[in-house]
């Protein structure tokens, strides 16, 4: 294979959308496995939509989903003067021409062909001939004109092989004369986009499939400019579940990567997650080191059907795709907790819950804290939300676990203080001492030992489920296990 260079080329006209950030994992994965450069180039030619806080957000968004690239940022703007002089070149190899028809006459024309059911409802090359006099004399008299481009007249088919789709072909005779620079002097995108490509030595364009309908049209242009036509692979498109492209305006931030960032996602496994959306590696593997989907991909096995993003809007317990999330809760609980435990750090900062001790004196505790909570979390946001009493003691009860496990006993109002109290004067609070201690207490008063337990779970941690709680009162320290024993009366009332 000869140099593999990919490019990402983002339009900066919003935030990185997660179907964008898709084009950009895949043509990262190419471009690692073959050896070769990723470019990164920002496609800003529509000024008007154009902004520097969404250049800002793509190239965060890439950097914090680990995506490295090997050139650029390039910004398509920077090279107008490239663009215009590839259009005047095929304008003085007669491979395009000015055309100077009018929007209405052009109008006409398309609806009376298509009123007659014609196949053909492209333009019909009335300047296509015209002698250069008559440009002259048209230019002269200040009508305006575009330019568009030659398309041979032959019979035959203008075609490329898509490594997803396969032969992509369509009849010479059926492509327009299409439009490559607009009245106002500026080439369209269509032609910029080859002629960037050409710059930067492209030799793949793995992009979505709703640019397909440039690329014919682009493979003409490569012709005409007398250059080699990259390799081209369509992606298919991100559907909902009722097959609507997803976007931000219908389904909300969930759309864009940074809502991943904002939401506790490791960065990994949401590359992890948006891999497998289009693509699969031939087996049923679903989790892959980064080495392991470097090696594993393939644009072949690039799905060509569209991939469904599961989204039901209206289900706060899957704000997002619960694949995503299900591949996010399997690396936060088997990441290596020294690992994981800087971007707790992260989100307890973020929270103002980091206690410097976490560091230094209370290291061990913290770590162990991380170890014994993950198991039941799915995003690093439930350290500071299920997890917060662990950090803080302004934490909420989970509202089942009130209701079921305390409120239901109003003796536990006595029971807990009792608890306490052996607690209290029990030298160290082991598992096992703890275990002894609780089961001892529920038998002196005839209770079964589940009702203290339970209910000193909701007190202590906040939560219905967790870690066993014998281990929890060795592990939290004796002031917060009494106080919050004791405190149970303040939940009455
Ligand atoms: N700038 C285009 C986009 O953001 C990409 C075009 C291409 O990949 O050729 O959709």
């Amino acid at each position: 294979m000869p140099e593999v260079r990919v490019r990402f080329p983002p339009s900066p006209t919003g935030y990185l959308h997660i179907g964008g950030a898709r084009t950009a994992i895949y043509n990262w994965l190419f471009a690692k496995k073959h050896g070769g450069k990723l470019i990164l180039r920002i496609e800003d030619t529509d000024t008007e939509r154009s902004t520097q806080a969404s250049i800002d957000g793509i190239i965060e968004g890439l950097e914090w989903l680990g995506i490295d690239w090997d050139e650029g940022p390039y910004f398509q703007t920077e090279f107008a003067a490239e663009h215009c002089a590839a259009a005047n070149k095929l304008l003085a190899e007669g491979k395009a021409y000015k055309c100077f028809c009018t929007k209405e006459s052009l109008d006409a024309k398309r609806e009376a062909a298509m009123a007659a059911k014609q196949s053909f409802v492209g333009y019909d090359g009335t300047c296509r001939n015209l002698t250069p006099e008559q440009v002259a004399e048209k230019e002269a008299a200040g009508i305006p004109s575009v330019v568009r481009f030659k398309v041979p007249r032959r019979d035959g088919m203008v075609s490329y092989d898509d490594k997803v789709l396969g032969l992509i072909k369509r009849a010479y005779n059926d492509i327009e004369d299409f439009v490559i620079v607009r009245s106002n002097g500026k080439p369209l995108y269509l032609l910029c986009n080859v002629v960037d490509d050409i710059r930067d030595r492209i030799s793949h364009v793995i992009r979505g499939q709703d640019h397909m309908t440039n690329t014919l049209r682009q493979v003409l242009l490569y012709e005409a400019l007398g250059q080699p036509v990259p390799v081209f692979a369509h992606m298919p498109l991100t559907l909902d579940l009722n097959k609507a492209k997803i976007s931000k305006r219908s389904h909300g931030e969930i759309v864009a990567v940074q809502f991943y960032k904002q939401n506790g996602f490791l960065p990994w496994a949401l590359l992890n997650f948006l891999a497998l959306l289009g693509w699969n590696p031939g087996d049923d593997r679903e989790i892959f080191s980064r080495e392991e989907m470097i090696e594993a991909f393939s644009l072949e096995r690039i799905t060509k059907s569209n991939s469904i993003f599961n989204f039901k809007k209206d289900d706060p317990k899957f704000f997002t795709d619960p694949k995503a999330i299900n591949i996010n809760a399997h690396y936060l609980r088997t990441m290596p907790v020294a690992e994981i435990a800087s971007l707790v750090k992260g989100e307890l900062e973020e929270a103002g819950l980091w206690n410097p001790t976490y560091d230094s004196d209370k290291k061990e505790w913290y770590l162990k804290t991380i170890e014994m909570i993950r198991e039941r979390f799915h995003t690093l946001k439930d350290f500071t939300t299920l997890g917060r009493a662990f950090f803080a003691d302004d934490f909420t009860i989970d509202e089942a676990a009130l209701a079921k496990n305390v409120l239901k006993h109003p003796d536990l109002k006595t029971w807990l203080p009792l608890l306490a109290d052996r607690f209290e004067a029990a030298d160290d609070i082991t598992a096992e001492s703890a275990e002894e201690i609780a089961k001892g207490l529920a038998e002196d008063l005839g209770i079964k030992p589940g009702i203290p337990i339970n209910a000193a779970r909701a007190v202590i941690t906040g939560q219905i489920k967790g870690p066993s709680m014998f281990e929890l009162f060795a592990h939290f320290d004796k002031a917060t296990v009494l106080k919050r024993l004791r405190d149970v009366d303040r939940l009455y009332v």
